[in-house]
């Protein structure tokens, strides 16, 4: 028998990886994550962070995670459940029950973790569970990690989520539960969910609902509070409410938000939660003053809004597609992956930073280069972005 080689495919699988230019080109920030930053050696604009009010450089947070390395030191020392639950952690999750009007919530390392470890929880053979086709990869992998049958409905179509519900009525042996996951703003497109129609297609059919806040948190709803908040739904009608810090919140982490009964569950089954360890104390401190800011500093998320508009309308003016966007998260449609490559780069070499979003991502015809706006971009730095926005699409012959 041939002598097996046991890693001769790495360097293989590499290799086509970088043949099929599917291989990750690591960008370096070299300094702060801010509107105008140093990217490998070059003096940017940033377009393509999720840092949208800016709150990853705001002197609050940063004195917070300062602080909390002097009193609480710089890691926490163990896993939550055994010796690594402090008072900083217990004193986020209870900040950010109030801030998001839920009963309770349960702070994860991440959002990924979040959806890892309870989804799988959720649901079990027996169970069902019904994703939008465009949901986030960590939702993906939570669903692979349950025993539950699975359905996918048609992008935020909220009638074919009843046809799909209505046909899980006939199931036999019934159903035990039902678990209608979806994305709040879809990362790609910067579309929203219709949560309310969702939520009551949901209902009828007596399903429960998560949805994954990760890019509405710190966007939508009064002061940043997310989609539930944006579509005045309560948390009769919206069970699990899932998040990140990673984002609009500038730090690192994942909740669930709802009910108490929803978080002592969370917090006694979800995995990740039980087996990993906890947040250093500057992570959950940082965390809280990013929850003083956006009850105290309203102008952020006003100026990422002012910033969107004015963008938008501005790429739109120039006959450029953004899509079904209606968020901060603002797609320039290029179509052809090569082309969007080509943006990209020429965009680089003026002074932008944006990057392409291809195949396997999107379909093969529908490459674009994301843009995310930012509460902190100035006037001058939107424009700018926006006239090496408009110099690439006339030189690539695409405006
Ligand atoms: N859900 C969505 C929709 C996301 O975009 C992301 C981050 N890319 C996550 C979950 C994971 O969040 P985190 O970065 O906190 O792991």
């Amino acid at each position: 028998m041939a002598r097996r080689d046991p890693v001769s495919f790495l360097g293989v699988e590499y290799r086509a990886l970088v043949e099929a230019e599917l291989d990750w080109k690591l960008r370096v920030l070299e300094g702060p994550s801010s509107p105008r930053c140093r990217v490998d050696g070059s003096d940017v604009i940033m377009l393509c962070s999720n840092n949208y009010l800016s709150l990853s450089n705001h002197p609050r947070l940063k004195q917070a995670a300062i602080d909390a390395v002097k009193t609480h030191g710089a890691g926490s020392g163990s896993v939550r459940p055994i010796a690594g639950n402090m008072d900083l952690h217990l004193e986020l999750e209870e900040r950010l029950a109030v801030f998001k009007g839920a009963e309770a919530s349960l702070v994860y390392q991440t959002g990924f973790a979040a959806n890892a470890g309870l989804i799988p929880q959720l649901t079990d053979s027996g169970d069902l569970i019904v994703s939008d086709e465009l949901n986030h990869g960590s939702i993906i992998d939570g669903v692979r990690l349950s025993k539950a049958d699975r359905a996918v409905y048609r992008h935020s179509d909220a009638a074919h989520l009843e046809e799909v519900l209505d046909a899980a009525e006939r199931h036999t042996p019934p159903y035990r539960r039902i678990l209608v996951i979806t994305d709040g703003v879809f990362s790609m497109d910067g579309d929203i969910a219709p949560l309310d129609k969702v939520a009551t297609t949901a209902r009828d059919h007596g399903a429960m609902v998560y949805v994954d806040d990760a890019h509405g948190e710190g966007v939508l709803g009064d002061g940043g509070r997310g989609i539930v908040s944006h579509f005045g739904l309560t948390r009769e009608e919206v069970q699990v409410e899932m998040g990140t810090f990673s984002k609009a919140f500038g730090v690192v982490g994942g909740h669930v938000s709802g009910s108490r009964d929803l978080v002592d569950f969370a917090l006694n089954r979800s995995r990740t939660w039980l087996l990993s360890g906890s947040h250093p104390p500057s992570v959950a401190a940082s965390c809280i003053a990013a929850i003083d800011v956006l009850e105290t500093e309203p102008e952020h998320v006003r100026n990422l809004w002012s910033n969107t508009e004015y963008f938008r309308k501005a790429v739109q003016g120039m006959g450029f597609d953004t899509g079904s966007s209606v968020t901060p998260i603002v797609p320039i449609m290029i179509g052809d992956s090569g082309d969007a490559k080509k943006f990209s780069r020429r965009l680089f070499e003026l002074g932008v930073f944006a990057l392409p979003i291809v195949f396997p991502m999107v379909a093969r015809d529908r490459a674009r280069i994301r843009t995310i706006m930012n509460a902190a971009l100035s006037q001058s730095d939107l424009d700018e972005a926006l006239a090496a926005i408009e110099r690439v699409g006339k030189e690539i012959d695409l405006v």
